[in-house]
């Protein structure tokens, strides 16, 4: 039987999130005395306390995140308008200040999304190739390698989705059963596998445990030929769900990669990606210089020197497009860290050629979080101001419900919910539930 296509089309974006929540807010009061904010929490208390119109029946810390953040993100959006408008917060404000950390987070799967969708057709063509069969590529179109629909995402985009499912389920990475959701996946039939990925889930149907796997891959397969960029494809929702602890972030990436890809440049390249990430969600204008400073003493000097060159020393022209992990690393992080705009990133990323798909979804990821989704000044008689092309976002084969407003808010609360002491709760059970039925699981 033919694997189910777990995206179906559908996205509409002229509805954007929060348009139950457009009353007007009041924007009198001193707005810089809000800035700076540790916490969606201190942003809603101190509005409140500033403006006295309360926004929460009853604010606290523990009873609703989501209204919190959803909150914070409105009051953030009335700042940035009336900033625009007639300068009332008495300040400049940086347009990178208003783009909050949910939409960062909501920018990082869109982008690894439209990275997939745009490079999946192009799969495996040189530059070359690209140039002289199609031009620039810079719409999603049908066929191609793997032969699919305008938009279809392949196993980067699906496999960091059931990342998103486990880490929704759990409130916390879980190795074994994403070892198990890995085995569903590949028995489900998936068009787009690759060889080391295959090699591991294979030992993991035999019985082999998720901490052992990759090793045994790695053992049969040698070094040489199991570094591949399988597991930094799609580890990037660790770093919505560990922002602010690097040590557990690395942990939790190096462990999600041995399941599949067991060769340090490949764990500690997971954890080099998602601490850039986290880097960008925490507001970083460094954020690779942090990563690799925060990158632990036992990760292999071969990936700290290619990725210490990155941006500065590196020549566009000099760029590798294969599926060795250091290439993708290099070549993702160049285009994400450089690009005036997520678009420029992903078309330059996909159009390099080689492993289009997984190159475009990395650099995408990096684009998300520094540009975000790109609905912060979204209001009723505003356009959202999307990072994406809407040509993009609207033919892109993935319709998870609200997860612009659901799902991503509970991957930001997920990392910490273990450590606040509050058991999974019944509505993340039940939204996890729903993406793994979305993303094709039984
Ligand atoms: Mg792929």
């Amino acid at each position: 039987m033919p694997p189910e296509n777990p995206f179906t089309k559908g996205n509409n974006y002229d509805h954007a999130p929060y348009s139950d929540l457009d009353k007007p807010l009041p924007t009198e009061g001193h707005f810089y005395e809000l800035h700076p904010f540790k916490s969606d929490y201190e942003l809603v208390t101190r509005y409140t306390d500033l403006t006295g119109f309360d926004l929460l029946e009853t604010p606290s810390e523990h009873q609703s995140s989501r209204q919190l953040s959803l909150q914070a993100e409105r009051i953030r959006r009335t700042w940035g308008l009336e900033a625009t408008a007639d300068n009332t917060i008495g300040r400049d404000v940086d347009d990178q200040e208003l783009i909050t950390r949910l939409d960062r987070s909501i920018g990082i799967i869109l982008g690894l999304a439209c990275g997939d969708a745009l490079g999946r057709p192009v799969e495996f063509m040189s530059s070359s190739e690209i140039e002289a069969e199609h031009g620039t590529v810079t719409k999603f179109f049908g066929d191609g390698s793997h032969n699919q629909p305008a938009g279809t995402v392949t196993d980067d985009t699906n496999l960091a989705l059931y990342l998103v499912a486990n880490l929704l389920a759990h409130g916390e990475f879980n190795a074994a059963r994403y070892a198990e959701q890995l085995v569903e996946w590949f028995e489900s039939d998936p068009f787009d596998v690759g060889v080391t990925t295959i090699s591991s889930i294979t030992w993991l149907q035999n019985g082999v445990p998720a901490s052992e796997a990759g090793h045994k891959t790695l053992e049969s397969r040698g070094a040489n030929n199991a570094a591949g960029n399988g597991s930094v494809m799609r580890c990037a929702p660790l770093a919505i769900a560990y922002p602010d602890d690097q040590q557990m972030l690395q942990e939790m990436s190096r462990k999600s990669s041995e399941i599949t890809h067991a060769d340090p440049r490949c764990t500690h390249g997971c954890a080099v990606l998602n601490l850039t990430l986290a880097a960008i969600l925490n507001g970083s204008e460094e954020p690779l210089q942090v990563a690799l400073t925060a990158l632990s003493d036992d990760a292999p000097a071969e990936l700290v020197e290619r990725l210490e060159r990155v941006p500065d020393e590196v020549s566009e022209d000099d760029l590798e497009n294969s599926g060795f992990v250091l290439d993708t690393l290099e070549t993702a992080l160049y285009y994400g860290l450089t690009a005036d705009s997520a678009e420029d990133a992903i078309v330059s990323a996909v159009n390099n050629g080689g492993d289009a798909d997984t190159i475009g979804a990395v650099a995408g990821t990096i684009v998300g979080a520094r540009f975000g989704a790109g609905w912060r000044l979204y209001r009723v008689d505003h356009k959202p101001d999307s990072t994406f092309p809407a040509r993009w976002l609207n033919d892109l084969r993935m319709d998870i419900d609200s997860y612009e407003d659901y799902i991503i808010p509970d991957l930001l609360e997920a990392g910490q919910l273990t450590e606040r002491g509050i058991k999974t709760g019944s509505k993340i059970a039940r939204q996890s539930r729903k993406l793994a039925r979305n993303s094709g699981r039984a």
